[in-house]
């Protein structure tokens, strides 16, 4: 069973996960690359027997489960640091805290296509992907023992993507995550203050302002934040307020935010020849009541610095390129791209 452990001076929980089983000398490069060359692709189409059996496919009618076929096909994570487990413990260890890792970790394979880079996905497969999100959030929002989904995308190895095969991950668990917990902190503060939604604040504003707008349909705007962490750090949020991503058929179009989606990722691959990025979705925790104050949204964080020292030391970020200024490159490139596009 994976563990929670809790530091003990600052109290955040860190998951231990041994059963990826990596000794300490597999983190040597050489290593590192020679896995990566052995291994064949578990997420290509006649290789379903690599992987655990799917809990969901989209497929063309008629073909088996776990055999050739899909568009989409999810699949639990082989390496879960998180395990489903009725009697999940918690337990002193001398003076430290730990505890049963409870939680589900899964793969959303985006395409059969193993070489078709997510950004450059045709519009209905994005569509697909937005689809599978909602539909294994809403599985895993019904689980009592569960506190939050977050669903994620790696592109690129230097951003974590140890496969080359597109996939998003999804990590339903049994906490609130640290980080995310900081956003909901200052959600609750400002609804506390000013009796508004911070998230709906900031797009007036930002709209206000003009400047960092991106793009914008009739369900999304999309813009990179007045305090942006990194460089190209690109937001896309609904502008209708909604605390919860599984609420997304309700409260917004689907067709929407796949349409804002897939151009932001085609702007920065095209814009940024093909720049490595983390994309994820924050949504209110699955327990307590958050209606009024929080509002999902996605955030996409180009890898184009590395997190270094001073990052580390301080959670403190230094950004070297004005916000204002990548919003407007992106913004023309979405532009000049979606131009080209209705010409051809
Ligand atoms: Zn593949
Ligand atoms: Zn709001
Ligand atoms: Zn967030």
């Amino acid at each position: 069973m994976p563990q929670l452990r809790q530091d003990l001076i600052t109290g955040r929980w860190v998951a231990v996960a041994t059963e990826r089983a990596r000794r300490p000398d597999s983190f040597t490069q050489a290593a590192r690359e020679t896995v990566a060359a052995r291994d064949v692709c578990p997420f290509c189409p006649g290789h379903e027997e690599m992987t655990p059996p799917e809990v969901l496919a989209y497929r063309t009618t008629g073909t088996p489960a776990n055999a050739p076929g899909w568009s989409i096909r999810v699949v639990p994570n082989l390496y879960a640091a998180f395990k489903l487990s009725p009697e999940g413990q918690e337990r002193r260890d001398g003076g430290f805290w730990q505890r049963d890792a409870i939680g589900t970790c899964e793969v959303l394979i985006s395409s059969p296509d193993h070489r078709a880079p997510t950004p450059l996905l045709p519009r209905s497969q994005v569509e697909e992907i937005v689809q599978s999100y909602v539909d294994r959030y809403r599985v895993h929002q019904r689980n009592p023992v569960l506190e939050y989904v977050l669903i994620l995308y790696n592109h690129g190895r230097p951003a974590g993507a140890s496969l080359e095969h597109p996939h998003s991950q999804l990590y339903a668990i049994s906490l609130v995550p640290p980080n995310f917990h900081e956003e909901l902190a200052g959600a609750t503060r400002f609804q506390a203050e000013h009796g508004a939604c911070v998230f709906c604040r900031t797009i007036e504003e930002e709209t206000r302002a003009g400047v960092r707008i991106i793009m914008e349909n009739e369900g999304f705007v999309v813009f990179a934040p007045f305090a942006a962490r990194t460089p190209f750090e690109t937001w896309i949020v609904p502008k209708r307020h909604a605390a919860s991503f599984g609420d997304l058929d309700e409260q917004a179009d689907k067709g929407a935010f796949a349409e804002v989606l897939q151009a932001t990722l085609q702007g920065l691959y095209r814009g940024l020849n093909d720049p490595p990025f983390n994309y994820f979705i924050h949504s209110a925790p699955l327990k307590g009541d958050y209606a009024h104050e929080y509002h999902w949204h996605l955030e996409i964080i180009p890898k184009l610095s590395i997190a270094a020292g001073f990052e580390l030391g301080t959670g403190m970020w230094i950004n070297v390129v004005k916000p204002e200024d990548s919003a407007a490159f992106l913004r023309e490139r979405i532009e000049t791209l979606a131009r080209e596009g209705s010409a051809a």
